[in-house]
């Protein structure tokens, strides 16, 4: 197998396959560019040699059509569907590509551009030869929204009817003009009419039992984009005079009419369509490279050979065939593993699978696990590796008889033959110097320096713990929890407990000494809470009074992670650190740090020193960490500035997860932070983690993101993983890919059970492979795509300045767009912008992570704020990405007290609200409710009990329990969405005009940003004026 990859050619400095002057298109390319990798310095790519290329026969005979697609929920082994066909898993789809790609790159094409109006047609024209959007205007706007922008009167129906198109209520015709930005802004030339114009690929797939697609809306799919929207939209009042500062008011000029915003491509309108098409259904893995239902659609997935989307989600499930294709469109290639998610109440939980005491069986030469591609020969003796397509020898004990088929008489009755996800009893071999693990460790380390004392924070942990340790992870069916605790207080010295049962009280013990640390204890201190309970509660008890009367304001932190490291190891165990610290660690001690916020750095070249960890110990502790199996949690409540770059890399590097909660009150911040202390040590956890993904021969697993550690370039190291951690795996090409293949991949995560048993949880999932792009295109998962450009963007920042990073996010993304227009959309109008329909919301995607807080690149926002969200991205899964980056605002004015369902959400954007309007908004970490100036007084009575807008008190954070429809309604939607994130959010309440609706406005993402970056028309705009570019 070849290393080599294709990933360090400049992609706009030279000519591309297929796509001619993409050079000129991207203005000025730095010399380092390098397709989303920003800047690694791999060697240039080179084909590989003619005729070396291995072709791999398929290693499954293809299975017949019209496969049985079963509709139930059916996991015993007698009645699964496919058991007389061969395993649907390997089913290649011999016909998709040619019959899809027939009709996809020639479907109907109405003749939007020409059939608009002359008078419409001038009118465009006139605008946008006013256009003028610079690069410096695309990043620094400072128009209000909507300003000039123009729209065309709606179309008559029969101007705009194609061959196959049905009339259409309202205009679809997406003309995308811009706003006429103030002189001095850049020169675009003067720019035609233009037609924005989303295509929507071949709906029909052959087989009939392949659902379809996200966003494959059916054969018109388009009107359900424009119509739908906002007629059906209840509460949805989108020119409401009111709500937008300026906006009608400020047009200039009679020529110059609203372009209608519902006309674009809204993610809102895309999440609805495919709840409508895929919610409650099941979804069956029973064939390769299936698009999962998006992220934001609940349904019940049935293993049935790969593994759940819940485990993995990738950014497209048809590969290109060749590494000249990729580069060609610049997709990214890549995968969004959460290995240990934890599954639906309504699914099957994963199977054990024990192979005795030789351990799991595995291939010979590439170590990947006994799985669904492998492919049993000789009469069932010997099975072929579906990675590296080595012939290995069945051992004795797993021998069985193949059908007439040639499938293994037992295969379902094997999770590792016929289920895409499953775990394996390791053996002593996958055990640290080959001894069965002991049951892991939380310590609880707790800061008591004066602030933490002040601010009544030890009181509430120490409260609160005595509650939680009843709940600690334990194993399925296990009646209690194996895992050990340990206690230790500190400021700039550290005191050590021990609670060994048969001690009257606790005692203390006191390392004053920070320079040197160990543990001054060994027995007693890592204790079973159950045994100990009475001198543990004794402890947490007497805790805040010992330092009730504390004056020392100085604390340390890394002693306190080595001292905590190194009681790990001397028990000789794994497990976590939860530690609650008040502020930046300045007392002389290893690790001392010093404010280095320096705001003069931003926008500059040495912006990223903002980001990047003060090397030294804290990058030796977090190797050592690991290599110790020590994961850390840090509970941060700082005041001010406190380095969360550098503390915050502990926790990255461990698998760890990091909170903040800056100036922390007891009345505002408690529960939310209680809530997050709760959910974050009863969730399942796995310790001593080592993942790997392998991959069939043509591609390979080439970067990684997440809370991890690598210690090389293909063993991904986490002292510990939750059910929430996510790694993003990036692929590339090292070979070709056939489209008989497929592109296959397993995920091995080797960890230790909350009950200390050592295990291997096994994910594969099979993608399709095309040399057509179109079918790349179709398979794409945008949700996926914006967690991948998050995760390499925010590494990407440590390294490079961010500007680039930002010009790279903008050009990748003109270029995949223009790529599928120039390779996949049937020769159309130049000007037409056409959008595949699985990417038609990535513009307003990509453009709310280039405006999020930490690539905006403003001195106002707080540069530890920045470095704390972008860490928290680093692990985040796919669902908590997509919220993170385009908030969900679900009007409550009008909502169905008697449904259980969720109202419907509206547009990120200030013109969805309306005066007389209520709102929720969540993005995962914050939530607001949102009151309009004339929001209905009964429901502000129900909701607050209080009379009118006038009485209710912004201050509270928590919503009064009151016994009417509105307030269980309210309660019971909060709930929901509460239960849906894995992180607790602190509850805002924002009165429309007030002064606190600034830092809510910054979530209403399609608007202009409150620090910078355009709206989502000027972006688009922009995006349209790039692709323009390329395809000149
Ligand atoms: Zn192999």
């Amino acid at each position: 197998m070849t290393q080599q990859g294709y990933v360090a050619t400049p992609p706009f400095s030279q000519s591309q396959p297929g796509i001619g002057g993409y050079h000129s298109g991207f203005g000025p390319a730095p010399s380092h560019l390098l397709y989303g990798h920003y800047g690694e310095t791999s060697p240039a790519f080179s084909p590989p040699p003619q005729g070396t290329h291995k072709q791999i026969a398929p290693a499954w005979p293809p299975a017949p059509h019209g496969l049985p697609v079963s509709t139930q929920n059916q996991f015993d082994a007698s009645s699964l569907p496919n058991g007389s066909s061969s395993p649907p898993v390997h089913q290649p789809r011999p016909s998709y590509t040619a019959a899809s790609s027939t009709s996809y790159m020639h479907p109907p094409q109405p003749s939007y551009q020409n059939s608009a109006t002359a008078t419409a047609t001038q009118q465009l024209t006139n605008q946008m030869g006013a256009m003028h959007i610079g690069p410096g205007a695309f990043q620094n706007s400072h128009l209000p929204p909507n300003v000039g922008q123009s729209a065309l009167p709606p179309t008559s129906p029969q101007q705009i009817r194609g061959p196959s198109m049905p009339p259409i209520p309202q205009g679809p015709q997406m003309n995308l003009s811009s706003p006429p930005i103030g002189s001095g802004m850049g020169g675009l030339p003067s720019t035609p009419t233009v037609g924005l114009q989303p295509r929507f690929p071949d709906p029909g797939l052959p087989n009939s039992g392949f659902p379809p697609s996200p966003g494959q809306v059916g054969p018109h799919g388009f009107p359900q984009q424009t119509g739908a929207f906002g007629g059906q939209m209840s509460g949805l009042q989108p020119n409401f005079p009111g709500s937008v500062p300026g906006g009608l008011a400020q047009m200039s000029g009679p020529q110059q009419k609203k372009l209608d915003p519902d006309s674009v491509p809204s993610v809102t309108q895309v999440i609805e369509d495919d709840k409508m098409k895929r919610a409650g259904q099941i979804f069956i893995t029973n064939l390769r490279g299936q698009v999962p239902p998006l992220v934001t659609t609940d349904c019940v997935i049935q293993d049935q050979g790969n593994t759940s989307p819940r485990f993995i989600r990738c950014t497209t499930y048809c590969f290109p065939c060749t590494a000249d294709l990729a580069k060609q469109c610049q997709v990214p290639l890549a995968a969004i593993i959460k290995p240990l998610a934890k599954v639906a109440q309504n699914e099957n939980p994963l199977y054990v699978v024990d192979h005795g005491e030789s351990g799991p069986i595995r291939c010979n030469r590439c170590k990947a696990y006994m799985c669904p591609f492998m492919q049993f020969i000789d009469g069932g003796r010997r099975y072929q590796c579906g990675f590296c397509s080595c012939v290995n020898e069945v051992p004795s004990f797993y021998f069985q008889h193949l059908d007439h088929i040639g499938r293994r008489v037992d295969v379902l009755e094997r999770p590792e033959l016929s289920l895409g996800s499953y775990e394996f009893i390791a053996n002593l071999d996958y055990c640290k110097n080959n001894t069965p693990p002991k049951p892991p460790a939380f310590i609880f380390m707790i800061d008591v320096s004066y602030n933490n004392i002040k601010s009544g924070l030890v009181k509430l942990v120490c409260n609160e713990l005595k509650l939680l340790l009843n709940k600690l992870p334990r194993e399925d069916n296990a009646e209690k929890s194996v895992i050990k605790v340990g206690f230790v207080t500190y400021n700039k010295i550290l005191h050590f407990y021990n609670v060994k049962s048969n001690l009257a009280q606790p005692q203390m013990m006191v390392v004053p000494d920070v320079t040197e640390m160990f543990v001054p204890l060994l027995d007693g201190f890592l204790v079973d809470f159950h045994e100990s309970q009475t001198v543990i509660i004794n402890l947490l008890d007497n805790i805040p009074d010992m330092f009730a009367d504390t004056d020392e304001g100085e604390t340390v932190f890394a002693p306190v992670v080595q001292a905590g490291m190194e009681a790990l190891k001397a028990a000789e165990c794994s497990g976590k650190l939860f530690i609650f610290q008040s502020s930046i660690p300045t007392a002389e001690a290893p690790g001392k740090l010093k404010n280095r916020d320096d705001r003069k750095l931003v926008n500059t070249e040495k912006e990223k020193i903002l980001f990047q960890p003060l090397k030294g110990i804290y990058e030796s502790l977090a190797k050592e960490c690991v290599a110790n199996s020590c994961c850390v949690d840090l509970f941060l409540f700082p005041n001010q500035y406190a380095d969360v770059a550098t503390l915050g890399s502990i926790p990255l590097y461990t698998g760890g997860s990091i909170y903040k909660y800056s100036n922390f009150q007891i009345n505002s911040d408690g529960d939310h932070f209680l809530s997050d202390l709760r959910k974050d040590v009863t969730k399942s956890i796995g310790f001593d983690a080592t993942m790997r993904v392998r991959t069939n021969t043509g591609f390979r697993a080439t970067d990684f993101f997440g809370a991890i550690y690598m210690n090389n370039t293909t063993d991904v190291e986490m002292a510990a993983i939750d059910c929430d951690k996510t790694v993003t795996v990036e692929f590339k090409h090292d070979d070709k890919l056939s489209e008989d293949t497929g592109a296959l991949f397993q995920c091995a995560l080797l960890y230790t059970t909350v009950g200390g048993q050592r295990r291997l949880r096994i994910h594969n999932l099979s993608l399709n492979c095309s040399s057509q792009l179109a079918d790349l295109y179709k398979s794409c998962e945008t949700d996926a795509l914006v967690n991948f450009f998050a995760k390499s963007a925010y590494k990407a920042i440590l390294t490079q300045p961010i500007k680039t990073v930002r010009e790279i996010l903008v050009n990748q993304t003109a270029h995949m767009l223009a790529c599928y227009k120039k390779c996949c959309a049937s020769p159309s109008a130049v000007t037409q912008l056409i959008l595949p329909d699985t990417m038609k919301v990535l513009p307003v995607y990509m453009n709310c992570l280039l405006k999020s807080s930490v690539l905006v690149g403003n001195t106002e926002i707080a540069t530890d704020e920045r470095a704390y969200q972008k860490q928290l991205v680093l692990s985040m899964d796919v669902a908590e990405s997509q919220a993170f980056f385009y908030p969900r605002i679900i009007p409550l004015h009008n909502m169905d007290v008697n449904s259980d369902l969720l109202p419907t959400s509206v547009r990120c954007s200030e013109e969805r609200l309306t005066n007389g309007g209520i709102y929720l908004l969540e993005n995962g970490r914050n939530m607001f409710i949102w009151l309009g100036l004339a929001s209905p007084p009964e429901i502000i009575q129900g909701i607050f009990n209080v009379p009118s807008f006038a009485h209710i008190n912004s201050e509270v954070t928590t919503l009064p329990v009151i016994d009417n429809p509105y307030s269980r309604k309210l309660r019971s939607v909060i709930d929901t969405v509460s239960h849906q994130r894995p992180y607790s959010m602190k509850l805002t309440l924002v009165k429309q005009k007030d002064k606190a609706e600034v830092s809510f406005r910054q979530f209403l993402v399609e608007d202009k940003g409150l620090y910078g970056g355009a709206s989502y028309m000027d972006f688009l705009c922009h995006v349209y004026k790039e692709i323009r570019q390329l395809l000149t």
